[in-house]
């Protein structure tokens, strides 16, 4: 009797195992080898830094963040020009660093010094970004690259090393969601329910913040 809870215990695990390492939704991200095979590349970065924005210094001092926080904006009918021109109005309840879309990477504050974009205490260690939605299969790959592509810059530019930090809340790349989880702050979960909204409606399957690590990771390598 014992034997027999054994064995099925061992083909049990067996089939798991089994299991994750052909899961789709582990082994490969249809979004990923989208922008691989569609040979889909990043767009440059323009600053346009606007004079407005205060000057506040991580807490480990100017030009020193931990890490790189990735938000969306929540706001299905804005386009990107519209979120900046809302958050230079409204900076004083909150504002980061730079904006992305399809076919942008907009730095408007300083990255040298905090933003206010997650609460206490992440502000005082990240640098961070919105994406604004996106209505196409195309848009949402290349926007998705663009964000990979400036974590990973920014990752290089201060000297940090690529670690998710999304599901242990320790390391460098972060979603708004991990922030508020691991840190507190708000009670925010961008961009995961964008990020799983559009990979679902364009390419059947969920998009994670696992999977744009590993794009991230793909972008810091060829830099
Ligand atoms: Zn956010």
């Amino acid at each position: 009797m014992k034997n027999k809870l054994l064995q099925f215990m061992v083909i049990l695990v067996g089939l798991l195992i089994g299991f994750s390492l052909y899961n789709p939704l582990v082994k490969a991200s249809a979004v990923n080898n989208y922008i691989a095979s569609h040979k889909i590349s990043h767009v440059s970065i323009t600053k346009k830094i606007w004079g407005g924005f205060p000057h506040y210094k991580y807490r480990h001092g100017k030009s020193k963040p931990e890490g790189v926080v990735v938000h969306e904006t929540g706001n299905s009918r804005s386009d990107i020009f519209d979120e900046i021109a809302y958050m230079k109005k409204n900076y004083r309840n909150a504002f980061v660093h730079s904006f992305v879309d399809d076919d942008h990477i907009i730095n408007i504050a300083n990255t040298k010094y905090l933003c206010w974009g997650v609460g206490y205490p992440g502000n005082a260690r990240f640098v961070q970004f919105e994406q604004v939605e996106m209505h196409s299969k195309k848009n949402f790959a290349e926007e998705v690259e663009n964000a990979a592509y400036y974590t990973a810059y920014l990752l290089k530019t201060y000297k940090l090393k690529p670690n998710d930090a999304c599901y242990d809340g320790k390391g460098t790349v972060w979603s708004h969601g991990a922030v508020a989880k691991y840190l507190g702050g708000s009670d925010h979960t961008d961009p995961t329910g964008y990020y799983k909204k559009c990979g679902k409606k364009y390419f059947h399957q969920s998009y994670t913040m696992k999977q744009f690590y590993h794009l991230v990771l793909t972008n810091y390598h060829n830099l």
